[in-house]
């Protein structure tokens, strides 16, 4: 039995990894490679195996980078099962679709200021076919991915359907259990259910994004948001807030249900200002299941993100007329990383007005809008104007769904204390700082611990 890595091997995205196993090849996750253009243009080219070699695929979860390439994979010809949750496989189909839309427009912008034209890796029917051959099974239901490896999905707690995949393979008579973490979640986070660890492993591929950060706590961020939107309609200003549209618009969403429901906000309007996140909105609605009964607000409420204070904008006239309206309010709009999308249009109008706070609840990657809001340069471009940053600038780090440095920890000691015979971790999805740091800390716990580099094969 064999283990490859492809993607997201010293590096954050393009997770990809291969399992020969039991005279069969099967592919977990299929992510897009981001980053700089032209360089993750190259690697999303590569198909990770010959096409006829893939027997399956297991899809952790829905998040473009570990899903984002499947379409891909369909151009050239799989038409195999791409094994999945069903809200990981409801979400991709939100997501999927927006992907070859964002690809599309991408390939027409470059084409026409005239520069090297970059062909869409996929269009919009690749991406439905996909979901077309999604089988979707629930957490904790044993199923025969190929004969020979039976797997199960438990919850991986990182975002609405995400999944830890147990593989138990077997080979003449053996049976070795593979446990892939995906993306791991954290304790407390808004909907969503708490990081399930898997026991019995004999291996484990790990992610490391944030092995040597800490995060804010849940519940701080809460009352961060909360006291940022009282300080603001307290001065007549808007919150501005660029937020992913699947799952951080979602949370926000919840956690201002369950502040206005205390009384911990003003009664102020809410708009969500986001077509995706309208669509995403009602995936999660689909999925009541999968959300964490243990929170107070999922027991007692029957629709967690439709409350009186919060307005869906779909239409473009709708999300225009918001600019003439008077008084403080919030207005959520994507994208995250104010790269893009409707977030642009209220930051034009807005970010110049000292009564505003552009509040930051996610990631910035360098060289993007939302990172110059963060380091509160003096000045914005935004639509080929320079716009002055006069509003004031909060950042709540508590929103990420990824374990920190010491979740990691306790999520491995927990499988480690329901696996004894644990003999390997292999870390992925974690840049090089990150993941020394972890390998470091998890060494000392007496664990063998490697970062493959990609294409790095091992026997298990
Ligand atoms: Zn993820
Ligand atoms: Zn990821």
């Amino acid at each position: 039995m064999e283990i490859e890595f492809v993607g997201a091997a010293r590096e954050v995205t393009g997770s990809c990894h291969i399992v020969r196993a039991a005279g069969k090849t099967i592919v977990l996750d299929c992510g897009l490679f981001q980053g700089k253009r032209n360089e993750s243009h190259e690697k999303n080219l590569q198909l990770p195996v010959p096409i006829d070699e893939i027997d399956a695929v297991v899809l952790s979860h829905a998040h473009i980078d570990h899903a984002g390439r499947l379409p891909f994979l369909i151009r050239h010809g799989y038409n195999g099962p791409i094994w999945c949750t069903p809200a990981t496989r409801d979400l991709c189909a939100v997501m999927l679709a927006d992907s070859a839309q964002i690809q599309e427009k991408d390939a027409e912008f470059l084409a026409r200021r005239g520069k090297e034209s970059i062909e869409p890796l996929y269009s919009l029917r690749h991406a439905t076919r996909t979901i077309e051959i999604m089988m979707a099974v629930p957490y904790r239901r044993a199923f025969d991915v190929v004969p020979g490896v039976r797997a199960m999905f438990i919850d991986a707690g990182h975002i609405l359907g995400s999944a830890s995949v147990i593989l138990d393979c077997t080979e003449q008579g053996q049976t070795r259990r593979l446990v892939f973490s995906g993306d791991i979640g954290r304790s407390g986070l808004p909907i969503i259910r708490d990081p399930e660890p898997p026991d019995g492993a004999d291996v484990v591929i790990m992610e490391s994004t944030y092995g040597n950060r800490l995060h804010e706590s849940v519940e701080g961020a809460r009352a961060h948001l909360a006291s940022v939107i009282r300080e603001t309609a307290a001065g007549g200003g808007r919150v501005l807030i660029p937020a992913f549209a699947v799952g951080r618009t979602q949370e926000i969403v919840y956690d201002l249900h369950a502040l206005a429901g205390a009384g911990a906000i003003p009664p102020i309007p809410i708009y969500i200002d986001s077509p995706l996140a309208i669509d995403t909105t009602s995936v999660f609605e689909m999925h009541p299941d999968v959300f964490d009964h243990g929170e107070d607000l999922v027991r007692t409420v029957h629709e967690l993100f439709r409350f009186e204070l919060v307005h869906y904008t779909r239409a473009v006239e709708e999300s225009k007329a918001l600019a003439k309206l008077r008084g403080p309010m919030v207005i959520i709009a994507a994208s995250g990383m104010a790269e893009a999308g409707r977030i642009l249009h209220h930051l034009a109008q807005g970010a110049s007005d000292p009564k505003n706070t552009v509040l930051i609840v996610g990631f910035q990657a360098e060289h993007t809008l939302g990172r110059r809001i963060v380091e509160r340069r003096p000045t914005l471009r935004i639509f080929g104007d320079d716009v002055p940053l006069r509003a004031r600038v909060e950042i709540i780090n508590g929103y990420s769904a990824h374990a920190d440095r010491q979740e990691l920890g306790s999520w491995i000691d927990r499988v480690r204390e329901r696996s004894p015979n644990l003999r390997q971790v292999w870390l992925v999805h974690g840049e090089p700082p990150a993941q020394d740091e972890l390998a470091t800390t998890l060494g000392a716990k007496g664990l063998k611990v490697t970062c493959p580099a990609s294409r790095a094969r091992f026997e298990f």
